[in-house]
């Protein structure tokens, strides 16, 4: 059984087993949660990153990839780098979407984790309505069969804790 938790908060302040990132493809760093748990987590996360760059994905991770590392000083074993797709209103994108939650789940999986936190992926800086990447979070990790116990959406401001709320009823 899994179960869905909402915590309103810090995804960097998370005690779990594996906390995701909404990375971008060049796995360097960002702003927002990125930026976040880069600061929190210390260089260890960085220099993994450019690891992985060096040796799998030298032209990135693909948008709606997830790949795992060390989280560092984070209190957790591994951060989930997961690459959301921007949002375009002209072209329907949430199959990626849908891809970043799944495949994080399936990375979580392979390395054994039990909980997991999630950020609302491509709902900040990349521009997706928050109401409907509420949906497809929710939607999705309630269709994944796996072996996580519990997943947690943390969401920064009231405004996404209240879509995610309104989707998990
Ligand atoms: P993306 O580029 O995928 O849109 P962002 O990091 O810009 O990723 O935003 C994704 C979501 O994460 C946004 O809702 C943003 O408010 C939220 N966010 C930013 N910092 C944190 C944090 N420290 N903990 C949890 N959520 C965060």
């Amino acid at each position: 059984m899994t179960t869905i938790t909402l915590v309103q908060g810090d995804i960097t302040r998370q005690s779990v087993d594996a906390i995701v990132n909404a990375a971008n493809s060049s796995l360097l760093g960002g702003g927002g949660v990125d930026g976040a748990i880069h600061r929190r987590g210390g260089p260890e996360i960085l220099a993994a990153c450019r690891r992985l760059r060096a040796s799998s994905y030298g032209k990135g991770l693909a948008t709606g990839r997830a790949v795992a590392t060390t989280a560092g000083a984070l209190d957790a074993r591994w951060v989930i780098h997961t690459v959301g797709p921007v949002y375009s209103a002209s072209e329907d994108r949430s199959a990626l979407l849908a891809s970043c939650y799944r495949e994080s789940l399936r990375v979580a999986d392979e390395n054994g984790a039990r909980t997991v936190a999630f950020p609302a992926v491509s709902a900040g800086v990349y521009g997706w309505p928050m109401d409907d990447a509420a949906r497809i979070a929710v939607e999705t990790v309630r269709a994944v069969r796996t072996n996580v116990e519990e997943i947690r959406f943390v969401l920064f401001d009231e405004r996404a804790y209240g879509a995610f709320a309104r989707q998990v009823g």
